[in-house]
């Protein structure tokens, strides 16, 4: 017996207009069908519809999370301060984090992921390593105090996630426990009818060491990814890597400084000297944690912040402004070059020891060229933060790079004993000794899963939901007098009574036209018309990803929707 919803009970209004906010189509498609409604900036009311394609989701989440024996629990939201505290999280959070005050005084978090409170309550429920491995995941509400929610659910303030987290006692017990999870990802976003690709990613403010996200390619999404057409590398553009190619130092002449007046940009200079833009070294002046540090580039690439803020996380990196000039006659602007700077400084890995430039000589007006790497100047840290362009060469292979747009739906890491260490988890190992645990951390966007879905999907009618996630298996439309609407209740009661998820539009006093419009808004994957026809036995069934329509005997409707599903 599956559930039969009437539309002329349920809550909902569709609306014909797109919410004037609303630039993706998942957000005005899924505020426009009434599946969700804004409340505050990041903040949504899932309504009836919404609430089922969520659950349905998550449904399949927790299938295949039990499958790989995790066991489901649920932590509180609000949080102490404390173990984010001992983790060094209250603070590198940041603005992010929602914090607040109880009664009494003391503080308080709102959850935006949970390696804290699981670490306790492993350290709390196991002693010996005979109770690990294990694996436990909530589904559960999330807060993020994001500076830019954007795009209706995709990213919100607040959000449904499933978070897991495995516990072992060696690294390969870790390895295995990832290996796992990201083989039921696999399993969980092929269910859900999500096109996906699996890339390597930066491990960011979570710590640990490898990571890999699940990206759905949409051009709404905020992340880019590189692939290569020649292997099968693919990686968040933030964890793209280039190859050091050390070139000869003596093969260039010594320093020679250069009269280049009125030439503060990469633009006017190359234009000023005729050379290309690649000849010459760009020095980007960041502030890391209130340090004034250079950043060298190839001039002709551009410095991905984002990326930057990745490698160099928990620091906080701003850029700097003109009061950070003054009282520093060494920084001059325009024509900052790394020789003789006394400042840290971080490249690109193109500028490879051996490699010759031109760039700012630390004198007004003036440049220099071959300034060596190696020879005139050294490199702090290398660290990727161009750009990625498409052609750039692939890391593993040397293809030439593709790039796509794609919408982060889960990221997998393998964080050791980050974790383990600030609360001292330790069990005891099978000599009796203390092992310190390992750990993994899980995440899925469960609400963002559902706008990846509208994005991937829908089409210029509206929404087109794969079955494993519509709101019911069929959208019955009673298209005529009362005489069709009581043969289509009646056609929706038995195929609820065959196991057919049902919606079924009864409105009295709307119109076919209006009914069809929001049949097809709606996105349910079959719609069965009950019309003129019916009253000699006759129903059209309609495909809504494919559009294509049947007719078929009203007393074969059950049949023939049973074997679709
Ligand atoms: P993003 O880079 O998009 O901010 P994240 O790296 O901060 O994501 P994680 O901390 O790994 O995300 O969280 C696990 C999963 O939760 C993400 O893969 C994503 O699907 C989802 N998620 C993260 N932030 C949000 C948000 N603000 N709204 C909705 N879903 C989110
Ligand atoms: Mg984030």
């Amino acid at each position: 017996m599956a559930h039969v919803q009437r539309m002329s009970t349920l809550l909902l209004k569709t609306l014909r207009d797109d919410p004037a906010d609303a630039e993706t189509a998942s957000h005005k498609l899924l505020v426009r069908a009434g599946y969700v409604r804004r409340s505050s900036a990041g903040v949504w009311t899932w309504l009836p519809l919404g609430k089922k394609v969520l659950d349905n989701v998550a449904r399949v989440v927790r299938e295949e999370m039990d499958a790989i024996g995790g066991q489901e629990v649920l932590l509180p939201a609000l949080l102490p301060k404390e173990p984010y505290e001992a983790s060094g999280r209250w603070t590198e959070y940041g603005a992010e984090l929602f914090r607040l005050t109880d009664r009494k005084g003391a503080e308080y978090l709102l959850g935006p992921t949970h390696e804290e409170i699981f670490t306790l309550t492993v350290k709390d429920q196991c002693t010996s390593y005979k109770d690990l491995p294990v694996i436990l995941y909530q589904i559960q509400t999330k807060y993020r105090d994001e500076a830019r929610p954007r795009a209706g659910v995709l990213r919100g303030r607040e959000f449904q996630m499933k978070d897991a987290y495995s516990f072992d006692t060696t690294d390969e017990g870790l390895a295995e426990s990832y290996r796992l999870h990201r083989e039921a990802y696999g399993r969980i976003f092929a269910r859900l009818g999500l096109d996906h690709r699996v890339v390597s990613a930066v491990s960011g403010a979570m710590g640990g060491s490898a990571s890999e996200e699940f990206l759905a390619p949409a051009t709404a999404g905020e992340d880019t990814f590189a692939y290569c057409p020649g292997c099968d590398y693919a990686a968040n553009t933030e964890a793209v890597t280039a190859r050091i190619a050390p070139a000869d130092p003596a093969a260039h002449g010594p320093v020679e400084e250069l009269d280049t007046p009125d030439t503060p940009t990469i633009g006017t200079l190359a234009a000023h000297l005729g050379v290309p833009a690649s000849a010459t070294l760009k020095n980007l002046l960041v502030k890391v944690d209130g340090e004034i540090t250079a950043i060298g580039v190839p001039g002709d690439r551009e410095v991905d912040l984002g990326k930057l803020g990745e490698h160099l996380a928990p620091a906080v990196v701003e850029l700097v402004t003109a009061e950070d000039f003054t009282g520093r006659p060494d920084l001059v602007r325009g024509y900052v070059g790394p020789q003789g700077l006394g400042i840290r400084y971080l490249a690109d890995p193109r500028v490879a020891p051996g490699t010759a430039w031109i760039t700012g000589a630390n004198k007004q007006g003036t440049h220099a060229r071959n300034v060596v790497c190696g020879r005139d100047f050294t490199v702090d840290r290398y660290l990727d933060v161009v750009v990625v362009e498409p052609g750039d060469p692939c890391p593993r292979c040397g293809t030439g790079l593709e790039v796509g747009r794609a919408i982060e739906i889960g990221h997998i890491f393998q964080l050791g004993t980050k974790y383990t260490d600030a609360f001292g988890l330790d069990v005891l190992g099978p000599q009796g000794k203390p092992v310190r645990v390992t750990m993994g951390s899980y995440g899925i966007g469960i609400s963002r899963a559902v706008a990846a879905l509208a994005e991937q999907t829908h089409d210029a009618a509206g929404l087109c939901w794969p079955r494993e996630v519509a709101p019911a298996d069929v959208h019955v439309v009673a298209a005529g007098k009362a005489a069709q609407t009581e043969l289509a209740l009646d056609l929706a009661a038995k195929l609820g009574a065959a196991g057919v998820r049902v919606l079924v539009d009864d409105r009295a006093g709307v119109s076919p036209g209006v009914k069809f419009t929001d049949a097809e808004l709606i996105g349910v994957p079959q719609i069965l018309v009950v019309g003129r026809g019916a009253v000699n036995g006759l129903v059209e069934l309609k495909d809504r990803r494919t559009g294509a329509r049947e007719e078929l005997p009203l007393g074969q409707a059950v049949e023939r929707l049973t074997a679709l599903l």
